[in-house]
């Protein structure tokens, strides 16, 4: 044990221990955390602190304090002592010049893989071409390999904004832009809607200070009658629903995020009485029976906006996210937007993937639930038709652990659950690049044929062969995640019936069709 504490709080005098947080502190967040646990996270609290003790952040604050925010960050997501350890010593490697040796007698390979992933995270950098951001995005999944390692980076860029206005001004539009166009939309992407929220409103006015002026003007003005309002539309629906028998629920009212705001400004014209859902009340209540009972007696009080009613549960976001949206005329004559969903619903909104990842659970009025499994059912909508009617269309394609999963959801805190969850997610889809690097996200054992359309259609049409790293390869190669893959075309080449056979996805055989068939028309006209 090393008596470290004092030569930060020395060097740093107007800071107090309190500031730094504790270990106490970090551990009460976690969800009965053993012994072991609280061993872990206490060698790797010290070891960083004394790590980072001669260094200092932009804000003149020690450089722990960055790391021990960090920690909490994933303390706060649910996440066990392996990740929250990585978290607190994510710097380490980078900043404080700790050899890779060292931090694997210390703490093992398991923390010493997520800490360089982080790193290794760390060097890849945007520099504003938006079309790049896609690419971006998927390299960033390609490289973690791991998906606390995305989890890990996407908490320590929470602290990062919210120190921003420290940093030097000729860096903060870049880490500003960085994170509204790449951090914000992966932690959408994993379905952590509580993440992705904080990213995009603490990049906002970096980004683009006039626009957030504005809509914090317009959110502003709207504020208290909107609130007062939804009060009293609370208290209705809360009576009427009890009468009908539904008791068990919560309501919160929402405030939509400015950025977000902003987005729909844009779309809207700066309208803002074409914006509906700037404040929505959120309905929890106990069974998915409950939510679509709760939206029937709604509107058999209200009537609802045409139009505006929004079945998120039985056609979930492509993210996972379900909920039921329906905008009501209030008898004020104003609209209110009403989202209605269940607990475990609301714990996978606003947590996603890290929900899996999780060991907690949450306490409702209905007793404990684990606050997981939807997303990911959602993300391989087969499991539903499963679960539902028995009948299975495309069965096949449904992974093992996702049948399992189907027949015992509590199942999905194991070890072999994460195991293969990463697995599903990384594997299932390779990332290919081309000679410029941009990245194209292609099914397992794609073949150059599919590469060369999903970059452009008349690449695909007119290829005559194919290149990985530079060495030249038959169509019917099957790429590897990470080849470098370059086309060359001829223009008097055009699609064979054989490559039919080797495409594998939809959207090259859609081409290779179409332009078949055109040439048939063509000869048959001669
Ligand atoms: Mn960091």
């Amino acid at each position: 044990m090393w008596i470290t504490s004092h030569v930060v709080f020395l060097k740093t005098k107007s800071y107090s221990i309190r500031m730094i947080g504790s270990i106490k502190e970090l551990t009460n967040m976690m969800d009965s955390p053993s012994k072991e646990d609280i061993e872990l996270i206490t060698r790797a609290f010290n070891f960083a602190q004394k790590a980072h003790s001669n260094q200092l952040r932009y804000s003149g604050e020690p450089y722990f304090i960055h790391s021990y925010e960090t920690g909490k960050n994933l303390a706060l997501l649910g996440m066990g002592a392996t990740v929250i350890t990585a978290g607190l010593l994510h710097d380490v490697i980078e900043d404080a010049d700790i050899d890779e040796e060292e931090i694997r007698k210390e703490f093992g390979d398991e923390i010493l893989f997520l800490i360089n992933g982080v790193t290794k995270l760390g060097k890849i950098r945007f520099h504003g071409l938006k079309r790049h951001a896609e690419s971006l995005r998927k390299l960033f999944i390609a490289s973690s390999q791991d998906i606390r390692v995305i989890i890990i980076k996407l908490a320590d860029r929470i602290h990062n904004m919210e120190t921003l206005k420290h940093v030097p001004e000729e860096k903060q539009l870049r880490i500003a832009t960085e994170t509204l166009e790449i951090f914000a939309p992966l932690a959408y992407r994993l379905g952590m809607g509580i993440l992705n929220r904080k990213l995009e409103d603490l990049s906002f006015p970096f980004v683009y200070p006039k626009e957030h002026e504005k809509v914090l003007a317009i959110v502003k003005e709207k504020n208290n009658e909107d609130i007062e309002l939804l009060k009293k539309v609370n208290q209705t629906i809360i009576k009427k629903l009890a009468k009908e028998g539904i008791t068990n629920i919560e309501t919160s009212y929402r405030k939509k995020g400015a950025y977000s705001l902003y987005k729909k400004l844009e779309r809207k014209d700066w309208d803002v009485n074409k914006i509906y859902d700037i404040f929505a009340l959120r309905i929890i209540v106990p069974t998915v029976n409950d939510c679509y009972k709760a939206l029937g007696i709604i509107h058999s009080f209200r009537r609802p906006m045409p139009g505006r009613i929004k079945d998120y549960i039985a056609f979930s976001k492509p993210n996972g996210y379900q909920s039921i949206h329906t905008t009501i005329f209030t008898r004020f004559g104003n609209v209110v937007e009403v989202q209605l969903r269940t607990a475990e619903m609301h714990g996978n909104a606003e947590y996603g993937i890290a929900s899996h990842l999780s060991y907690k659970t949450k306490k409702t009025k209905n007793g404990f639930i684990p606050t997981n499994n939807i997303w990911i059912k959602k993300l391989l909508p087969n499991i539903q038709k499963l679960n539902n009617n028995g009948k299975n269309q495309n069965l096949a394609d449904v992974p093992v652990w996702i049948k399992k999963l189907a027949e015992n959801p509590n199942d999905v805190q194991s070890q072999e659950f994460v195991e293969e969850l990463k697995k599903d997610f990384f594997e299932h889809r390779i990332f290919i690049f081309t000679p410029n690097g941009d990245v194209i996200d292609l099914p397992v054992d794609s073949s150059p044929i599919d590469f060369a359309y999903a970059v452009h259609s008349d690449i695909g049409n007119h290829m005559s062969g194919a290149k990985v790293h530079g060495k030249l390869v038959s169509l019917d190669t099957k790429l590897k995640n990470g080849d470098i893959v370059d086309i060359i075309t001829k223009k008097e080449i055009t699609p064979t019936a054989k490559w039919l056979n080797i495409a594998k996805t939809a959207d090259a055989k859609r081409h290779i069709k179409s332009s078949l068939k055109k040439q048939f028309e063509e000869d048959r006209n001669r």
